[in-house]
């Protein structure tokens, strides 16, 4: 099968991404093998390609955003019929057994696995996944449209649940790609009120026809304080521009798996009042089974630019650059 590996972690437009030829994987115990109809592009694939997180697997092939159909079933996968369509996510393994694996907490926990960073992922014609480890997926919305829920969606939700926005609250965004034109979607839905803060006309412009309260260029302040807010864009110095801009008592959550360095923070301007700063580690199997239910019930759609596979390496790119609103998807070609 044709599948990209990333042989030389470096900047993407030095080509740290191969379209190789593998054998397809064999579905170990418990383990599916899909045939990937679509894979989003997350920033966490250009993190993985450009060395930004360590290598976990050499040459992995990345992609934690998955819409494919079952081929086969290893010994023992249940749930899932040959032929019915799962969506493979980024946690594929944790132990079950540690302190916050037994209280809930299974994104933080040591022993976890991550498809596309320490296995591989569906940058590829087939890949696999624990069947424990897979969704289901709605019936009425396309392969497409669904792929960048897996993850964009997905964290988005966590950094809006570690956000503890109050009913009907003001929310900003710093950012708005693949994951905060979800998480938008999402928070508008269920009443709040939502200030984006971005550069790009692009993606602007997105937020406003999402129905976003006030857009803004990426280091304005919001026309009101912010009961939460919630950084997309891997940059630290955006941090103490946020925490200004939340009101008495206000959470920051930092959605970012790699975030630049935090410059200090003045005390008085940035920290006192109670105000709070949350990181964001992954995300629960309950989690992502309550996004894709809530995604459903609200309609929640991402805005999609498709890439044929054979040009991963252009998708990425193009993440990098800003050149597309939205999430970048890729099909097989
Ligand atoms: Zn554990
Ligand atoms: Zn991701």
């Amino acid at each position: 099968m044709r599948a990209w590996s990333v042989t030389r972690p470096g900047p993407v437009d030095e080509h740290p991404l191969e379209l190789v030829d593998k054998p397809v994987p064999t579905p170990g115990a418990g383990e599916l093998l899909v045939r990937v109809r679509a894979c989003g592009v997350c920033r966490t694939d250009l993190h993985v390609s450009e060395g930004d997180l360590p290598v976990h697997r050499p040459g992995v092939t990345p992609g934690h955003e998955v819409v494919g159909e079952v081929v086969e079933a290893g010994e023992g996968a249940l749930g899932f019929e040959r032929g019915a369509r799962v969506g493979v996510a980024w946690l594929h393994h944790t132990d079950g057994t540690c302190t916050y694996c037994k209280r809930g907490s299974e994104n933080l926990c040591p022993a976890s696995l991550y498809t596309g960073w320490d296995v591989d992922g569906g940058y590829a014609e087939y890949t696999t996944v624990p069947a424990d480890f897979a969704y289901h997926l709605p019936d009425n919305v396309d392969d497409v449209t669904l792929a960048p829920l897996l993850c964009a969606g997905i964290i988005g939700y966590r950094a809006l649940k570690r956000a503890s926005l109050p009913e009907g609250g003001r929310l900003g965004l710093y950012g708005f790609g693949g994951s905060a034109h979800l998480c938008a979607q999402l928070a508008i839905a269920q009443g709040a009120e939502v200030h984006v803060m971005t550069r790009g006309a692009q993606a602007q412009a997105l937020a406003r026809s999402l129905g976003a309260a006030s857009v803004n260029g990426a280091y304005d302040a919001p026309p009101v304080p912010l009961d939460a807010a919630i950084t997309f864009a891997p940059v630290g110095d955006l941090v103490p521009v946020a925490m200004r801009a939340l009101d008495r008592g206000g959470v920051l959550s930092i959605a970012g798996i790699h975030l630049s360095d935090i410059p200090a923070l003045n005390y008085e301007r940035e920290l006192f009042y109670e105000k709070e700063i949350r990181s964001v580690t992954a995300n629960t199997r309950d989690d992502g089974r309550e996004f894709l239910e809530l995604a459903a019930r609200y309609g929640v759609a991402a805005t999609t630019h498709t890439y044929p596979l054979s040009k991963a390496d252009q998708a990425l790119s193009d993440l990098k650059a800003g050149r597309f609103d939205g999430a970048a998807v890729l099909v097989p070609d």
